[in-house]
């Protein structure tokens, strides 16, 4: 048999789209104006939302990206976008802190899907946006009586519509016997990431945001109520900052570091299929995942030649030859009928988790932040993006149910999650055991 991880880009396959052009956003890092209304410590969607509602408002806004634009989570990610009721932990939100505030939060989870719905076609950003639904299957078969008791209870408080199969009916959905039936979520969508990226660059730069890559923000100092901003050879001036750095939280962001838990996650894509062999895997071309803990998701490529398959990223640091094996293996588990495809395309990225599972967004020492989406950041970083400038701006609709979860670390927590390994050694266990 052929070897099916040989020749892999490590290119994420979004970024090998030949519409892009990223690079032609950016501003010579000479022309950095000394001074700025607010300048954004990160150009990912988080940044780009902010600079757009800042700039439009009238700001003088420029953004900072330590990276070329799109070396971010923001282009790396599977474009799956839905509400994120999944890694929220709705039940450890309901325990803390009571069921109103939590349908407040499934009711503004739903919102904020739907204003990114809106914002695309509003703005005819050409993202391959596509209402294909999800499916969710139930990988243990206590799950699936979690996943119908979940459904009720959203359409208790919101407009859920929600398809329910049994393990029969779930085979006319996805060509895996690995479920024990499952839900279909028809509002869900998917997206080619950097091209939504590039429509915002797009917008932004036409507001008049200046956006500058491979510059690192190396420091911000307050000089009571204006900033300083430590470029690498010089330093700039701005009355408001935002720090939109999410994963890739550095440790001069110390207070910000210490809130959340940076995992890398993982991505792989395979060669281009024959439309038999799909139609076997993915039959309606929705996107995909299921209940476990440590989750697998996956979808096909906006022209429906691929599969695209996400999840945990093995090994340390950014290593694509273990991550791309781990990740196949998993793929075969679930459709063995892909055993000889190759894989093109692997790659991984940074996202942020934070300790009560909650996206935070506020302010700290003075500057503004919005992060921690918990790798459910596609329609959540947007949307707060948007939630933190409106409130540097003063503006009412910068209010949030998210306003009232306080963004707590762990004592001697610095930043590095040594435990991640140890804890997710124990959710794959909890995996097997259904739990
Ligand atoms: C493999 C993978 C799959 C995913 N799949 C999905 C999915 O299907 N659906 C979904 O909803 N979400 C998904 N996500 C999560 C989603 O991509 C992120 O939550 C979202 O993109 C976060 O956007 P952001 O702008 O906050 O951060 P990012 O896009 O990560 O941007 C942060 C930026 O900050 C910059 N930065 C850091 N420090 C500095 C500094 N000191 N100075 C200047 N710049 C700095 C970095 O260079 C980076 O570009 C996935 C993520 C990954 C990695």
């Amino acid at each position: 048999m052929h070897n099916t991880l040989l020749n892999i880009s490590k290119t994420p396959y979004w970024l090998a789209d030949p519409r892009l052009k990223l690079s032609s956003f950016t501003t010579d890092v000479d022309k950095v104006p000394a001074t700025s209304d607010v300048a954004i410590v990160g150009g990912g969607f988080t940044g780009l939302s902010a600079a757009i509602t800042l700039a439009r408002a009238g700001r003088k806004v420029t953004v900072f990206d330590a990276a070329p634009l799109g070396t971010g989570a923001s282009c790396r990610n599977g474009g799956l976008l839905g509400p994120s009721f999944n890694k929220l932990g709705l039940d450890g939100i309901t325990s803390q802190y009571g069921k109103e505030k939590t349908h407040a939060v499934i009711k503004e989870s739903m919102e904020a899907f739907r204003w990114l719905l809106n914002f695309i076609r509003t703005e005819k950003i050409a993202c391959e946006l596509n209402v294909c639904g999800r499916f969710r299957g139930a990988s243990h078969p206590k799950h699936f009586n979690d996943l119908l008791e979940q459904v009720k209870e959203l359409s208790e408080v919101i407009d859920f519509p929600a398809i329910i199969l049994n393990k029969e009916q779930q085979l006319e959905e996805v060509g895996s016997d690995s479920y024990y039936g499952g839900v279909i979520y028809p509002q869900d969508a998917t997206l080619q990431p950097a091209l939504l990226f590039q429509g915002l660059l797009e917008i932004a730069t036409k507001a008049g945001v200046k956006i500058f890559d491979n510059t690192s923000v190396h420091n911000v100092v307050n000089q009571g109520g204006r900033f300083e901003l430590m470029l690498e050879h010089q330093s700039v001036q701005a009355d408001k900052v935002i720090i939109a750095t999410n994963g890739y939280t550095g440790s001069q962001f110390g207070k910000f570091k210490r809130r959340v838990l940076p995992i890398r996650s993982a991505m792989i894509a395979t060669e281009e299929l024959p439309e038999e062999l799909i139609q076997s895997v993915l039959p309606k071309l929705r996107c995909y995942m299921g209940t476990e803990r440590v989750v697998s998701y996956y979808r096909t490529s906006p022209d429906g030649k691929r599969i695209l398959f996400g999840g945990r990223a093995s090994g340390r640091g950014d290593q694509p030859e273990k991550y791309a094996k781990f990740l196949r293996e998993l793929m075969i588990r679930y459709f063995p009928q892909l055993s000889a495809v190759k894989i093109d395309y692997a790659w991984s990225g940074m996202v942020a988790y934070t300790f009560d599972h909650i996206p935070h967004i506020g302010k700290i020492d003075g500057l503004y932040y919005a992060m921690g989406y918990c790798g459910s950041g596609v329609g959540r970083s947007n949307y707060f993006g948007r939630k933190i400038a409106q409130k540097l701006l003063g503006n009412a609709n910068g209010k949030t149910i998210f306003d009232e979860f306080l963004f707590k670390t762990r004592p001697l927590y610095t930043g590095t999650p040594w435990f991640m390994p140890t804890i997710l050694r124990w959710h794959s266990f909890a995996d097997r055991m259904g739990w």
